[in-house]
């Protein structure tokens, strides 16, 4: 059994759920054996939510309250509650009454049978049809059939995972959506359970149809990564030996035609020799760039991409 538990709240603009979330979560935790921590990470909001935080505040000291300098987005919120926490386990939940408190002893049970991950999956799910229903179900479904991986509903919030998760994750675009594909991609173990799913009832939801386009080029990085980081002068290169064994029998082609059979030189087969040739060097050279920028990206030590105000936590 880990022994202690950090769960993370995103809030942009939540005022009214902020005090009926905590008390939930206060329910829930304090059955708990073990020793936890709530973090609320305050998103640059800009209406109360910032003083109902406080006043949460005030109230625990469990309670911690990160406030960013501006509205990130969802992942870079994650990604600041998660470098101020504390807990083995990481719990991530919505601050806007949609994911059940309830839940979370449950993920955490899953979690101690051995796994690094357990996401939630909203089997009920009370959200608009057109808007978030059917762009989820189309895109859990491509991703499954891409990255075979065993998961329903990758954009729940709610989920338990092992802090040690995180230690290879970058937090970069909006891959909050796709946290558990990174996790399996560096080999992490990875369960579901379902989990109870509400209408919003207090703020409005932050994400319309313009996500779908993010999603689909969060995808496309997702994919190259996966395959090619580790390699990118294998698919470069290859290419590019492909494109000038081409040219090598086109050039061979046009000599032989001209030695033996009184050809010509110039036809336009000279053209196809010279742009296939100079594209795959091209191709190569491009391997070999790539190849030095991977060298880079691994090197380089990572920047955080937020800012934060304030930490704030109450005395004990
Ligand atoms: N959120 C955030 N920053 C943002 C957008 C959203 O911290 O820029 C938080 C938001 O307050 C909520 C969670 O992320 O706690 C999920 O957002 P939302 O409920 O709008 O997403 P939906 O459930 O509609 O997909
Ligand atoms: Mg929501």
């Amino acid at each position: 059994m880990m022994s202690s538990l950090s769960v993370i709240l995103p809030v942009y603009n939540e005022e009214k759920n902020l005090p009926i979330i905590f008390q939930k979560l206060k329910e829930v935790l304090e059955q708990l054996e073990i020793d936890w921590e709530v973090i609320f990470v305050n998103d640059g909001s800009n209406d109360a939510s910032g003083k109902e935080l406080e006043k949460i505040l005030q109230d625990d000291n469990k309670v911690k309250v990160v406030n960013l300098a501006r509205n990130y987005g969802q992942t870079q919120a994650l990604a600041a509650g998660i470098d101020n926490a504390k807990g083995e386990i990481i719990v991530t939940i919505d601050a806007d009454l949609q994911n059940d408190p309830q839940d979370i002893p449950r993920l955490i049970k899953k979690l101690d049978e051995g796994y690094d991950l357990v996401s939630g999956w909203r089997f009920d799910r009370q959200d608009d049809l057109l808007l978030k229903k059917i762009p989820s179900f189309i895109a859990n479904r491509i991703s499954r059939a891409i990255t075979k991986i065993d998961l329903h509903d990758l954009g729940c919030s709610l989920k338990a995972y092992r802090r040690e998760v995180f230690d290879s994750i970058e937090f970069h675009g909006e891959i909050h959506r796709f946290l558990p594909i990174w996790a399996m991609i560096n080999g992490a173990k990875i369960s579901e359970i379902k989990v109870k799913h509400y209408k919003r009832k207090f703020g409005k939801s932050k994400y319309g149809l313009s996500r779908v386009v993010n999603v689909v080029l969060d995808m496309f990085v997702l994919i190259f990564m996966w395959k090619f980081i580790n390699k990118p002068i294998y698919v470069f290169g290859g290419a590019g030996i492909a494109l000038l064994g081409g040219s090598g029998m086109v050039g061979g082609f046009i000599i032989i035609r001209k030695l033996f059979f009184n050809g010509v030189w110039v036809s336009p087969l000279l053209f196809i020799f010279v742009i296939l040739s100079t594209m795959g060097i091209q191709f190569i050279l491009m391997g070999i760039l790539a190849d030095l920028i991977i060298r880079l990206y691994y090197g380089a030590k990572a920047k955080k991409r937020y800012c934060i105000k304030t930490v704030l936590k109450k005395k004990d």
